[in-house]
């Protein structure tokens, strides 16, 4: 599916869905009229519901609730499929890990609303950075990691400090308090991996460097 969902923020949480799925959908939907004995006037009605109903439930399956983007399971698909995708046809991708610095302090001091309100604005930021062609995902709690196809670590890291560079730009405003946040991120690269898990792994040890090295910045694995 990837591409042709549209992440959102702005919790309207509109998108398309993928033909195949369309395809998916529509078979359920005969073999569920089929069992049951819908009244001829009710069966568009009834195929109307259904397909709501389908699709909403794939949509919160995919997304996370809180700002609206990709979760963690749609990701580990996601990534299997590139991975996957880039071992038969070739083919560089990168995936960059990014983590909030010191946001258990923001909780702290300004509760958790304030903490997610900043995870939602950091998700905006994060889409309005990154291509089309890219994904982005909610790995954890203050974690967030981005799938960036056809992508060498040098063209990730350009917008991966752009990012940073955005972040720690941005006035976080939450109930006229003014926030100042930065991210670490570690990035890595498909190349010759035997496993999908290897990429992020190894982005998550660049990551942890990042934290090392001072945070507010981006490694390289
Ligand atoms: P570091 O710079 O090392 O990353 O420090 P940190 O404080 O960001 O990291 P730590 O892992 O200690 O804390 C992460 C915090 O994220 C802890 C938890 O309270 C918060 N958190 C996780 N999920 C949510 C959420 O959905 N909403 C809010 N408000 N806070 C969350
Ligand atoms: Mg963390
Ligand atoms: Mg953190």
């Amino acid at each position: 599916m990837g591409d042709d969902f549209q992440n959102t923020c702005d919790g309207i949480n509109s998108f398309d869905i993928p033909s195949e799925m369309l395809d998916e959908i529509q078979k359920n939907i005969e073999e569920i009229i089929a069992n049951f004995p819908v009244p001829e006037d009710n069966k568009l009605d009834v195929i109307k519901k259904i397909n709501f109903m389908y699709s909403h439930t794939k949509y919160m399956s995919l997304t996370d609730p809180l700002t609206g983007l990709y979760n963690r399971r749609h990701f580990d698909n996601c990534l299997e499929r590139e991975f996957l995708r880039s071992k038969r046809y070739g083919g560089t991708f990168s995936v960059a890990i990014i983590d909030i610095d010191f946001f258990k302090k923001v909780n702290d001091t300004y509760g958790h609303l304030c903490g997610d309100f900043v995870l939602r604005e950091v998700a905006y930021l994060l889409i309005e950075n990154f291509r089309k062609t890219d994904m982005v995902f909610r790995y954890g709690g203050e974690e967030f990691v981005v799938i960036l196809t056809e992508t060498d670590l040098a063209g990730a890291e350009i917008s991966m400090e752009r990012l940073r560079k955005r972040i720690e730009d941005n006035n976080f405003m939450f109930n006229s308090q003014l926030l100042k946040l930065t991210v670490s991120c570690g990035i890595s690269i498909n190349g010759n991996l035997e496993f999908a898990s290897d990429v992020i792994d190894n982005a998550d040890k660049a990551l942890y460097r990042a934290k090392q090295n001072g945070r507010n910045r981006i490694e390289v694995f």
